[in-house]
């Protein structure tokens, strides 16, 4: 008796030639993610459309498999994963034996409907698929007193597949769903400390989507501790998002020239278009196909519609923005699920909190802005170009 983990995935719109590459996408991510639960032990393998990962013999059922199960639920791609009992065919009385064990040890004395589902993949097997639901119901009620049979709408469908060897599983464990990481292209994500951004790229990259990421740094009025939480949110989103490299650009004398010289009401909102600038200059030097924010339509006085245009007509990429209608209620349930939340809430400086105005504009005049962008015309081509040559590059996960 051997334990398998049986991957399902769903294949709604992975036809034709993008099956193999979402398929071969999906077992890379899941032999990485085997990997780090323990090196060199797992093997998964792709046949007949599916997706399968032996585990060792002596992992031996009843499933130990919590850590498995948990790392392969932060894999996107994945729809359902069921551990399965692999045996060997040594015969019917055998296979009705596994599948009585199986049951007692699975569900122990609770009660529940069951039905028998069986494949027979090779069809030299002595019985048909009718025949093997039938006799191996018998078994399961002879020794099952618990379970009873309910055809129409069971509580538990019992699958036995007669293949090389015979599987058995019953339960599938719900995974993530979306895309495999890689099959969507990369993405630059201006992450931030906050709660929004490590959601956003979470989000982006569940549909397959790897990430890049931007973080803009104002020390000595933010602090290193400020940078490091930043390091710390991408290592726990690139559990789920795979190995992020991290750009950390010093803002603070961009930011300075922007207080020095334009209008303080106008702070947030330009220097929000010199993040997007520069953010796509990086993008655009290492092949991202669009920038992703945590924005969300009047969440803070930068993010009303006309906050939203302005900073976004600086931008040719396009800009991602998972969250633009997201009430914060759903976002924090997500962070909390991801894990980023109480990192997010740490109460390290931010660097738009510094310099924030008391009475920022709400409705930006495109125009007015850009005027007064201008007044940093005789500095600003130095500074930026010292900003991005002074990329720190942390590569996370
Ligand atoms: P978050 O919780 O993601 O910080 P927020 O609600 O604080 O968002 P803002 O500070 O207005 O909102 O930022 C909006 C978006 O701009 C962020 O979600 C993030 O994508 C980006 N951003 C803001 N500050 C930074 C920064 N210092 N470095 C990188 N990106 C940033
Ligand atoms: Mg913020």
């Amino acid at each position: 008796m051997r334990t398998i983990y049986l991957i399902k995935y769903s294949e709604i719109g992975v036809k034709g030639k993008n099956r193999y590459v979402f398929e071969d996408a999906l077992v890379r991510q899941i032999q990485k993610t085997m990997d780090r639960v323990e090196p060199d032990t797992y093997e998964v393998r792709r046949t007949q459309g599916r997706i399968f990962i032996d585990v060792p013999d002596d992992h031996i059922p009843p499933f130990d498999g919590d850590d498995e199960i948990k790392a392969l639920q932060k894999v996107f791609g994945i729809a359902g994963i069921c551990p399965v009992v692999s045996i060997e065919d040594t015969g019917f009385e055998d296979l009705g034996k596994a599948v009585v064990a199986y049951m007692q040890r699975t569900y122990g004395n609770e009660k529940h409907t069951f039905k028998v589902f069986a494949r027979r993949a090779r069809k030299d097997y002595p019985m048909e698929s009718p025949e093997i639901c039938v006799e191996v119901g018998a078994k399961i009620i002879e020794s099952c007193p618990n379970l009873t049979v309910d055809v129409h709408d069971p509580e538990i469908s019992v699958n036995v597949e007669v293949r090389e060897r015979i599987f058995i599983y019953s339960k599938i464990i719900p995974g993530l769903g979306g895309m495999p990481i890689g099959t969507g292209g990369k993405a630059m994500l201006l992450l931030s400390g906050g709660i929004d951004s490590p959601v956003a790229g979470y989000m982006i990259a569940k549909r397959g989507v790897s990430l890049e990421a931007v973080y803009f740094h104002a020390p000595p009025y933010t602090s290193e501790r400020a940078k490091q939480k930043v390091v710390d949110l991408a290592k726990k989103i690139s559990i789920y998002t795979g190995p992020i490299k991290l750009h950390v650009i010093n803002f603070t004398d961009i930011q300075l020239a922007i207080y020095e010289k334009c209008p303080h009401d106008e702070l947030t909102i330009i220097m929000r278009r010199y993040m997007m600038r520069i953010a796509e200059t990086i993008a655009k030097q290492t092949d991202c196909l669009g920038l992703v924010t945590g924005e969300s339509i009047g969440q803070v006085a930068s993010q009303t519609m006309k906050s939203l245009m302005c900073t976004n007509e600086v931008c040719d990429l396009p800009v991602y923005r998972p969250l633009i209608a997201f009430d914060k209620q759903d976002i924090v349930e997500v962070s909390e699920k991801i894990d980023t939340f109480e990192t997010s809430i740490l109460p390290f400086e931010d660097c738009c909190t510094i310099f924030v105005a008391k009475h920022p504009v709400t409705k930006p005049n495109v125009e007015v802005i850009r005027k007064h962008e201008k007044n940093l015309s005789d500095v600003i081509d130095a500074l930026y170009e010292k900003a991005l040559a002074e990329d720190e590059i942390i590569e996370v996960g």
